[in-house]
This record gives C-alpha cells, sequence and structure tokens, in this order.
C-alpha cells in the first residue's frame, strides 16, 4: 500500500473482472485500494504482492475466517448456490465490511467487478439488487463493468467523481468483452475464469459437507483440515491420511491437542489425523483405523503382514501392532456432497 487516502474501495478476488474494474477506475484517475478477502475457502494472501507488482495496484487482505465459518454454519439466509457456495450473502458480507472500512480510508464509493447476468445465482438483476440493499450501499457501490445497464447509484451522480459516459455496458456470461479491455489495458497474466472458490467446486465442496453433519459447530480449524489429503469418515469418526510428504507436513501443522496423529513404526509412509470432535476414540475404533491407515503404504498393503503403527496425542503414544484391512472391506468412506438443512 502507497497511501492512506483512496478515492474507491474495490472488492478484489483477483479475478479478471475484479482487476478490470478497478482498471477502470484508475484510468479515470482515481486512486482505488482492492480489498482482498481471504478464509479457508477463497483468497489467497500470498499472491498480494505479485498481484500489486503486475497489475499496478495498491491492495489489502482481509481475513474473515471466522464469520464466514459462522455464515455457513448458521445457515446463510440467501441460501447455498449450486454447491456449498453461499454467494450472496457472502457479496453482502464483503460489502459491508467494505463500507465500514470507508471512512479509514477517506474514500467515497465501492466498486466491485459483479457483471449483470454473469452468474445464474448472485449477478441476475434481482441479486443484484438484493446485495447492494442488503449491504446498506446501494448508493455508493458501483459495477463499472455493467455501469452502461445498471443505474447510477445515487450518492454518485452529482458527484464528478466518475465519468459514467466512459464505462462499459457488459452483460451476460461471455468474456470477449473483458479480453479486449484486457488487451486494451496490457494485461499480461489473465486469471483463468475458473474463479477459485472452494465452495462453488463439487470436488472440494464434498470434503466439507460432513463437517456440517457431525461437528457442533465446525470451526475454521476444521474447514482447513478438509483440504488436506485423503478424507475419510466412518458413523462420524474422522481420518485424514496424507497423499504425500506435503500433505504429511501440512497435516502435522493442523494438529490440535486432542487430534490422534497415526503414523508406521518403523518404515516411511503416510501420516494420518484423527479429530476426536465430539468424544474421545473407544480403543477398537483405534485398532481400526490403524489398520485402515496401513493400507495406503503400498509395501505394507501388497505383504498383508501386521505391522506396527505409533498413535498417540501429544506426549501420550504407542505402538498397535495392526493387520492391514483391504480398502474394499473397509467402514471408512469418502465423504459425499450434501447441503446443510437451513
Ligand atoms: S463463489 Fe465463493 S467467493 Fe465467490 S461469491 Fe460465491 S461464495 Fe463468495
Amino acid at each position: 500500500m502507497q497511501t492512506n487516502s483512496y478515492d474507491c474501495l474495490a472488492l478484489f478476488s483477483g479475478g479478471l473482472d475484479s482487476i478490470l474494474a478497478c482498471k477502470l477506475m484508475q484510468q479515470q484517475g482515481l486512486r482505488v485500494l482492492g480489498l482482498h478477502f481471504c478464509s479457508p475457502f477463497f483468497g489467497n494472501e500470498e499472491k498480494i504482492s505479485h498481484w500489486e507488482k503486475i497489475y499496478g495496484l495498491d491492495l489489502l487482505p482481509i481475513n474473515i475466517s471466522r464469520e464466514f465459518v459462522d455464515l455457513l454454519t448458521q445457515g446463510p439466509p440467501w441460501g447455498f448456490g449450486k454447491y456449498l457456495n453461499p454467494c450472496i450473502d457472502c457479496k453482502i458480507m464483503m460489502l459491508k465490511k467494505a463500507a465500514a472500512m470507508l471512512p479509514q480510508f477517506q474514500a467515497r464509493c465501492l466498486i466491485s467487478g459483479e457483471v449483470l447476468g454473469q452468474r445464474p445465482m448472485s449477478q441476475r438483476r434481482d441479486a443484484l439488487n438484493i446485495i447492494q440493499r442488503d449491504a446498506g450501499v446501494k448508493d455508493l457501490l458501483l459495477r463499472p463493468l455493467s455501469s452502461g445497464k445498471l443505474p447510477v447509484p445515487a450518492g454518485l451522480q452529482d458527484s464528478n467523481l466518475i465519468d459514467f459516459r466512459q464505462l462499459p455496458s457488459i452483460q451476460g456470461r461471455g468474456r470477449k468483452d473483458q479480453l479486449r479491455l484486457a488487451k486494451e489495458f496490457q494485461i499480461r497474466e489473465i486469471p483463468t475464469p475458473a474463479g477459485g472458490c472452494l465452495l462453488a467446486d463439487p470436488e472440494s465442496a464434498k470434503r466439507f459437507s460432513p463437517l456440517f453433519e457431525h461437528l457442533h459447530p465446525p470451526q475454521v480449524r476444521d474447514f482447513e483440515l478438509a483440504k488436506v489429503g485423503r478424507q475419510f469418515w466412518s458413523e462420524g469418526s474422522w481420518l485424514v491420511i496424507g497423499r504425500n510428504q506435503a500433505d504429511n507436513a501440512r497435516l502435522l501443522e493442523l494438529v490440535q491437542e486432542d487430534d490422534l496423529v497415526f503414523k508406521l513404526a518403523d518404515r516411511p509412509g503416510p501420516l494420518a489425523l484423527a479429530r476426536q470432535s465430539a468424544e474421545q476414540w473407544s480403543r477398537e475404533r483405534i485398532a481400526e483405523a490403524a489398520a485402515f491407515m496401513s493400507t495406503f503404504s503400498s509395501k505394507v498393503s501388497r505383504s498383508g503382514e501386521p505391522v506396527a503403527i505409533r498413535v498417540g496425542c501429544k506426549e501420550q503414544v504407542e505402538t498397535l501392532e495392526v493387520i492391514p484391512e483391504h480398502r474394499p472391506d473397509s467402514r471408512w468412506r469418502e465423504p459425499q456432497l450434501k447441503k446443510p438443512e437451513g
């Protein structure tokens, strides 16, 4: 960040539309600060300095993990999209946060890269109206990419801050107009259209689903764990098995006081983490999980011989000898996508 004073605050996801919205404002000589919201599901704080450099923007990361997880667990008032994405409430939350920050930066308006009609849930005209109304930003929110298709915000009508005639009228799902604008602004690194929100991705959403059912309520750290390795559930018990060294290292970073860590005693292999959220696991369940995780070592699995597994939490570690349990017979199941009941 170069300064503490800006003309507008922008929602900056790192997607092309948010970049262009900022560039359109800069083109008119406005000072723009992009707010990059981060949670377990979206945002990439590590890319901020790279984006600042290549796009010529000032950016500020804002962590909304706690509030966002609360929104998910309490049930988003406007519901979920196709998967676990509560897009309307997500936008409302971000815009409320951004509006509350306006005085801090002496900024006068908010910018969002939303495009009318681009997304079925959150960018229909009625949804855009709901978002600006419920966030309380109707008079000062500008969507520069679709500006010509939307009413001029009342609070900006008489100001000479923005020349609305210069702004585009993009509408719909295509990307042609955005790519043309990107060329005009000489943007060389064009993000892929996927967006990168894990809640809108079916494979990631599957991982999060059981948390709503079995943890009361799930915490930010649980969603972080659900992103790692292979996920398995058995009657409400949760076991995560590393696929590689990076997963194993991440699991060790995420260990909590009551978690059980499983490790092959005398050879390299996967690490597994069991989160005992509601109750302590029985001896039988621990042995069952140890037998199951051992099969993810190909050597152990091939031999079928008894194997020693170190299991424990903190200083209390013991060694169990188990027979590798072959996966088709296992009670451990991969999670399925199921939307939480709202
Ligand atoms: S896709 Fe994810 S980040 Fe984007 S609006 Fe929806 S919930 Fe929010």
